[in-house]
């Protein structure tokens, strides 16, 4: 097996990739939270990344990719090992398919089927981070996700490239099958949309981002909702007889309404607070720690846990 202590110097050998080691984390995620990388290397290249990621693989180091860090709670620690990101974020269309680069921005992948007349995203505005993570997390808003417009996705299963069918990424709420497999990175995915006015689609998409930016300012340092939302038909039978009937919405309990029965609202731990508008939003007021955050996080579970006998779980992703 290679040196470990050599692979930043062998992975600097390989062309179009930006290789920084010792990088702090805490500038790739939203939190603004995350001690350093022994390694975080970028490239827009999949020849790049894919040299990249065997070069890993044979020093035995733990790898872990990352997009646009919207959806990560990385550890005070830092990650021991090698962070990757794939940057391609090419965008394509042909009548009414489109096809998007993994590091695509989703907003830029929003604006540009809205700007070609194309209808099946406009809910999707706002949401923050790339294309290949809103694939791996089948992100969505409005009752809508981006599963519902995937035909097919190209990603790398450390061996070869492959294609998914929809049917193959067994999409459900928040989930994918590259979830379950974490070592498959996406490269790219192709969706089909249907022809529709582009301007009532901007105002749609207008309308949806003005409510978000509200609930989410953007220089907000969070990840959006902490938790999934739970599936009625799934809830132990005391839970479900307490949710009236108004608060499910699509099959769907916010787990912000459980929350709030918890007394979440406003609670704070270090400089990480919930927000006193919204249960579900957890957010770092400027020196907030990773410690105090999955203490909160703990913290609300156990309440949750206690007072329902239901267990939340994370839509954000951690990272050491
Ligand atoms: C203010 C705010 C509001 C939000 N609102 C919503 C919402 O309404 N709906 C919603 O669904 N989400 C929402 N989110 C969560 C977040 O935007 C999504 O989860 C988004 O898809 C994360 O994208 P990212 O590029 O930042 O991924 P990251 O946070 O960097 O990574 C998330 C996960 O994706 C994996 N990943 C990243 N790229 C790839 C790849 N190419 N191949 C395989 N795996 C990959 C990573 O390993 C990680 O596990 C919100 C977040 C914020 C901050």
């Amino acid at each position: 097996m290679p040196d470990p202590e050599e692979t930043p110097a062998r992975l600097a050998e390989i062309p179009n990739l930006t290789v920084l080691p010792g990088a702090p984390l805490s500038r790739y995620t939203r939190f603004g939270i995350g001690g350093p990388a022994d390694v975080y290397a970028e490239t827009g290249s999949a020849e790049a990344f894919i040299a990249a990621l065997a070069e890993i693989r044979a020093s035995g180091l733990p790898l872990v990719v990352i997009g646009g860090g919207t959806n990560l709670i990385v550890s005070d620690r830092g990650f021991r090992g090698v962070v990757l990101r794939y940057r391609g974020d090419r965008l394509m269309a042909a009548n009414q398919r489109v096809m998007a680069e993994a590091g695509a921005v989703l907003q830029d992948l929003v604006d540009f089927t809205i700007d070609r007349g194309l209808r099946g995203l406009e809910t999707l505005a706002g949401i923050p981070g790339s294309v290949g993570a809103a694939v791996y997390g089948n992100a969505g808003a409005y009752g809508h996700s981006i599963s519902e417009r995937v035909i097919g996705v190209r990603f790398y299963d450390g061996a070869a490239v492959r294609v998914f069918s929809n049917e193959d990424c067994r999409f459900e709420y928040r989930e994918s099958v590259f979830k379950r497999h974490k070592d498959w990175i996406v490269f790219s995915t192709e969706l089909r949309l249907d022809p529709a006015d582009a301007a009532a689609l901007r105002k749609i998409a207008g309308d949806i981002l003005a409510v978000r930016n509200q609930k989410f300012p953007v220089t907000m340092k969070c990840a959006g909702s902490i938790f999934k939302n739970l599936l009625f038909k799934d809830l132990p039978s005391a839970a479900a007889a307490e949710v009236p009937e108004s608060a499910v919405r699509e099959g769907k309990v916010p787990a912000a309404w459980f929350l709030e029965r918890v007394g979440a609202k406003g609670i704070s731990r270090g400089d990480i607070h919930v927000a006193d508008y919204h249960a579900n939003l957890i957010y770092n007021c400027g020196a907030g720690t990773a410690a105090d955050l999955c203490a909160l996080i703990h913290e609300l579970k156990s309440r949750v846990a206690a007072r329902f006998g239901l267990e939340l779980e994370e839509e954000v992703q951690y990272v050491g």
